[in-house]
């Protein structure tokens, strides 16, 4: 048996002639191997600012997409964009250009910066509810804990958690 070349993206054995290695590396299943091993490499924020660009790919969700890492539609969920977002948050607030306040810090930082007035909130019926306390901007750039976050008009639109029991 003569010299083998191992491909370490398809874990495959081919004979080491490089007319073979070359034909090999065109491969599409190799390019798409190499193309995926690369992406795992990728910062989120990277990856957040490519998929942006991009559709999501409808034959991926219906599990029948066959071009894998090679794909010019997003193969990525909100769900896992969502936690690429969270991530940036994390590093962001980590990462020393907004220092992060220890919890007695963020508490005494919430009161010093506290916006004047009163929150005022109006439902469908038109009731008027008053609150002593608005959501803090300056707030945003923190990687706070989920009681202290910012709600969005989405984090009440599932129509029931099942998981409250209230089916
Ligand atoms: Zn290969
Ligand atoms: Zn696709």
């Amino acid at each position: 048996m003569g010299k083998r070349y191992l491909c370490d993206y398809c874990h495959k054995s081919l004979v080491a002639a490089p007319s073979v290695v070359r034909t090999h590396q065109r491969g599409l299943l190799h390019q798409q191997l190499v193309q995926e091993h690369y992406q795992q490499c990728k910062d989120p924020d990277v990856i957040l600012a490519e998929e942006a660009l991009k559709k999501p790919c409808l034959r991926f969700a219906n599990g029948s997409c066959s071009f894998g890492g090679l794909c010019r539609y997003s193969h990525y969920s909100n769900e896992e964009l969502d936690n690429l977002r969270r991530a940036v948050a994390v590093t962001k607030a980590n990462s020393g250009s907004v220092p992060q306040p220890p919890p007695e810090g963020l508490c005494q930082e919430l009161q010093r910066l506290r916006p004047p007035g009163l929150a005022v909130s109006y439902n469908a019926d038109g009731e008027t509810s008053l609150f002593p306390w608005k959501y803090n901007v300056a707030f945003d750039k923190y990687a706070l804990p989920p009681s202290l976050k910012r709600m969005d008009d989405d984090d009440f639109s599932f129509p029931c958690n099942p998981e409250w029991g209230l089916g």
